[in-house]
């Protein structure tokens, strides 16, 4: 089968605020907004994709209550209705949705795609189904965000053919046709994975939260190591970030589209300012 292209579109939904000197040590001691970005892919055949999905207001209503409310206020969360994803894809389109990882900034607006193929990884399901509803958050994981048999109906990457990439390893051809290939990008969360894409400008790289800020990639700076508390796997995280520089040294055209990096943001403007 002949490589088939998609457009993308990267969008935002809410935000939360950290500490600058937390998503790059030495950074000053002031707050950032970490906005949670997702994407619109839209495919010739196969229609429009999203991956992942940014924050809805149903963040709010399922940390009221405890245990889930040391989330919120660990997390602080705004998003206004207009933000979410539903606002700005009308969900009768979206026939397939892809999910990088399980946290709440991610799964967000889930629930309001109930006829879209969800697709995530082996290990995000296995997390979750490993998880109890109690035990969710400390894994930043909310079950309520999730439809009712979540884990039997959602698809797996790891039923799709497999492509063998140098540098990043065994990845996931998801509809066959190498427009859209997940390769794992595990530490940050358990079975976390990236998306590369073929769009009609060449080729990028959605990598989710394998980083949060370039620098770790450009520059060698990766986060304080407080945040490893929060991590699935230290040691997975760095070596995800050691593959990923590796990328990059390779492949410096293919933008690496992180959830919260400034550059993301920076990549929606230029694409507003162009149209
Ligand atoms: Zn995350």
């Amino acid at each position: 089968m002949s490589r088939i292209n998609v457009s993308l579109s990267v969008r935002s939904s809410g935000y939360c605020l950290a500490y600058a000197h937390h998503v790059v040590q030495g950074d000053p001691k002031t707050k950032i907004r970490f906005e949670a970005t997702w994407a619109i892919i839209d495919h010739p055949q196969e229609g429009v994709i999203l991956f992942d999905t940014g924050y809805t207001s149903r963040f709010y209503d399922t940390t009221k209550t405890f245990p889930n409310s040391i989330y919120a206020k660990l997390t602080k969360v705004e998003v206004t209705e207009e933000q979410e994803a539903k606002s700005q894809i009308n969900p009768n389109q979206v026939s397939h949705l892809i999910l990088s990882h399980l946290h709440a900034d991610h799964v967000g607006g889930l629930l309001d795609f109930p006829d879209a193929i969800c697709w995530t990884s082996a290990d995000c399901i296995q997390e979750f189904n490993s998880l109890s509803t109690w035990k969710g958050f400390s894994k930043g994981l909310l079950h309520d965000l999730f439809p009712k048999n979540w884990s039997r109906t959602s698809r797996r990457f790891e039923s799709c053919e497999t492509v063998n990439h140098s540098i990043l390893g065994t990845g996931y051809d998801l509809f066959g046709d190498e427009s859209i290939l997940l390769f794992p990008l595990p530490g940050h969360a358990a079975g976390q994975h990236g998306a590369l894409l073929q769009t009609y400008e060449g080729p990028v790289f959605l990598v989710a939260d394998a980083f949060w800020d370039i620098r770790a990639i450009t520059h060698g700076l990766g986060p304080s190591p407080i945040v490893r508390l929060f991590f699935d796997d230290w040691k997975a995280y760095n070596e995800s970030l050691e593959k990923l520089r590796t990328f990059h040294k390779k492949n410096p055209e293919i933008p690496l589209l992180a959830t919260h990096c400034p550059q993301t943001l920076e990549w929606i403007e230029s694409k507003n300012t162009a149209e």
